[in-house]
């Protein structure tokens, strides 16, 4: 399940769970600028997996960032 952060110490994989958003989960140890890491977590929209994989995330909605991970399907 997905659970709110309010940093990104001691994971690797954070979602975006902003409702006006995309629902994008960004690998923290391959983090670009794009990824704007800092302003989801300001606005509290941080969540974190567990556990803490990309297939949880996907299996939880969230879809690969395309800055971080690639691989998307659209
Ligand atoms: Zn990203």
């Amino acid at each position: 399940m997905a659970n709110s952060v309010t940093n990104r110490g001691g994971i690797r994989y954070l979602g975006n769970n902003n409702p006006d958003g995309d629902h994008e989960v960004h690998d923290l140890k391959n983090e670009k600028a794009q990824c704007q890491i800092d302003k989801i977590i300001r606005n509290n929209h941080s969540v974190r997996f567990i556990p803490d994989t990309l297939s949880q995330a996907r299996e939880e909605g969230f879809d690969p960032c395309e800055w971080c991970i690639g691989g998307g399907s659209r």
